[in-house]
Parts: C-alpha cells; sequence; structure tokens
C-alpha cells in the first residue's frame, strides 16, 4: 500500500501529476481544494465555512480540514493507497495524518516535492485562471498572498518529512510526461 504526499507550492503542477500516479498505482486521490471547491458548488455549510478562507489565499482552519479527510479515508478503507494533494497544509496537519494513518494500521511511504521557482508559478496560476474560472487564480494580490502562505505555514511541513528521511525532491519545471516518468521512479523506490 503506497500512501504519497504530493507537496509543491500553488501551481506546481499537483493536481496534473495526481490525476496520472492515481492511474498508475491504482491509488484513491484526496485533493482537500477539490473537496472544498466540491462543497463550494453544493452549497454546503462546509462550503460556505471554506469560501471565506479560500477567497482570500488563506487557510482554512485545521480542524476542519482534518475532520474533512478522515471522513475521506474511513470511507474508502480498502483502497490500494491514497494520494494526498494540497494536504497536510501545516505541520498540526501532518501529524494528524500520521495519527489518522496509524489507525488504519498504515503510514506515510514518502513525500514528493515538486518543486518550481516563483515566476514560473505565477505566471502558471494566471494563466490557469483565464479557463478555470477559480477566483483565487485570476488576483495577483491573493496568488501573492497564497504563496506568502505556503512559505510560511506549509514549508515547515517539507522540514518535518525530511527528518522522517520522507523527502523526495523532483524538478517540476519541464514536460509533464518527463515530471511524471521522474515521480513514477521515485514512487516505485518507495516502501508499500
Ligand atoms: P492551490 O494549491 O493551487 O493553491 P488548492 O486547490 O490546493 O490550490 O487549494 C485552494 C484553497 O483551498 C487554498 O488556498 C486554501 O484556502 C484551501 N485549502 C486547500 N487545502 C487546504 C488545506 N490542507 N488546509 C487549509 N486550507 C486548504
Amino acid at each position: 500500500m503506497y500512501n504519497i504526499v504530493l507537496f509543491g507550492p500553488p501551481g506546481a503542477g499537483k493536481g496534473t501529476q495526481s490525476e496520472m500516479i492515481i492511474d498508475k498505482f491504482n491509488l484513491t486521490h484526496i485533493s482537500t481544494g477539490d473537496l472544498f471547491r466540491k462543497h463550494l458548488g453544493e452549497g454546503t455549510e462546509l462550503g460556505k465555512l471554506a469560501q471565506k478562507y479560500m477567497d482570500q489565499g488563506n487557510l482554512v482552519p485545521d480542524e476542519v480540514v482534518i475532520k474533512m479527510v478522515e471522513l475521506k479515508i474511513t470511507s474508502n478503507n480498502s483502497s490500494n493507497g491514497f494520494i494526498f494533494d494540497g494536504f497536510p497544509r501545516t505541520v498540526t496537519q501532518a501529524k494528524a495524518l500520521d495519527q489518522l494513518l496509524e489507525k488504519q494500521g498504515t503510514e506515510i511511504s514518502g513525500m514528493i516535492l515538486l518543486d518550481v521557482d516563483e515566476f514560473e508559478l505565477i505566471n502558471r496560476i494566471m494563466l490557469r485562471g483565464k479557463s478555470s474560472g477559480r477566483s483565487d487564480d485570476q488576483d495577483i494580490n491573493k496568488v501573492n498572498n497564497r504563496i506568502k502562505v505556503y512559505k510560511k505555514e506549509t514549508l515547515p511541513v517539507a522540514t518535518y518529512y525530511d527528518e522522517q528521511g520522507k523527502l523526495n525532491k523532483i524538478v517540476g519545471v519541464g514536460s509533464v510526461d518527463n515530471i511524471f516518468s521522474d515521480i513514477s521512479e521515485v514512487i516505485e523506490t518507495l516502501p508499500h
């Protein structure tokens, strides 16, 4: 069973690569951003709560995110493994995830960090905003705030996994297929 954290700043390509990884390795995709957008589209209470934070490019409170992920894990307990995309985004979330997986008798196999420079990130996000309809992709102030939040609150998560020898860095610039082949090579070396 593989449990993989796909990590990186906004616009690093986590969504694109996740789709390819779940197909090849038969994993369950848990993207907290996608889950929040689904709730938002359905107008649920959770969606309304998350919207306030997402609109500003701030993080949704940890306890809300963790509860949502827990539900997703327990409702897929016969899965072959999970790919976590956009989660954990804080050290509190990372510790909670370890506990959730421990309860299922499993653990994180490895974390893959997609490394992309800031200039490229901003270009990609603003380009995506033209077709995605995501309001947080269309406003340069919101984009800059997401990158700021990433550096301050999310980057410490990389150290958390590095200290456990689980961090694998991949260059996230180049063709989608080449990046995917680099990621696949790493996944095949992970304990599972
Ligand atoms: P991106 O990585 O491109 O910024 P996501 O789709 O992963 O986009 O997330 C969009 C927004 O959803 C974030 O800016 C944040 O407000 C919220 N969000 C997603 N995942 C989390 C999380 N794990 N913790 C807190 N907030 C989150």
